[in-house]
């Protein structure tokens, strides 16, 4: 990552402060991440062609850094035109930074159990812009390509090696949840 500078600063803000396994003032340092990564997605100049490459059926998610600690990892989500992920939950913090293109979060809630989910909000993220999602206040969403003819890219940040963490999807209709662990798309399971 040395080979590419703006990525390396964000690496360095985050390491210097994730550096204890206890991760107090959350809000805090996710603010000043959140800085860090406003700045790495104001440019579009530097991700490179392999990390940004769309696949005809699935979004893709292509590891670009993980800690060794495994404290936090950086991954670029590519969206083909019209694409969009299942409602799912994290079980870390994470940021999301708009890199290319722009795309919409819908964030849900569980009802009582057997019960149709909730949304609660729906965003639209453009070039540029950050948001953030923690469990602590609730992090349960379905994110889509906000452009059904183009492709767009974002920049996420995780509070762990986020393609090896268990965590769940849903199903909207029941609010039923299935654990499942996303991988990365160029990291092979069996080596990671
Ligand atoms: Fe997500």
């Amino acid at each position: 990552m040395e080979s590419i500078p703006r990525l390396q600063k964000l690496v360095d803000t985050l390491t210097a402060l994730f550096k204890e396994r206890e991760v107090k003032d959350e809000q805090q340092k996710l603010a000043i991440a959140g800085d860090a990564l406003k700045t790495l997605v104001a440019t579009d100049d530097w991700l490179p062609e392999e990390f940004a490459q769309p696949h005809p059926q699935y979004y893709q998610q292509y590891l670009l850094y993980r800690n060794p600690q495994q404290r936090f990892s950086i991954v670029s989500f590519v969206w083909g035109p019209g694409q969009t992920t299942p409602i799912h939950d994290h079980k870390v913090w994470a940021l999301i930074g708009m890199l290319r293109g722009a795309e919409r979060g819908e964030r849900f809630e569980l009802v009582s159990s057997g019960q149709p989910m909730k949304c609660i909000s729906t965003d639209m993220l453009f070039q540029g812009e950050i948001e953030s999602l923690s469990p602590s206040s609730g992090d349960i969403h379905r994110v889509s390509n906000a452009y059904a003819n183009r492709v767009s890219i974002s920049i996420h940040v995780y509070g762990g090696d986020i393609g090896q963490i268990k965590r769940h999807v849903y199903d909207a209709s029941n609010g039923q949840a299935r654990e499942f662990i996303s991988g990365y798309a160029n990291v092979n399971a069996a080596a990671s």
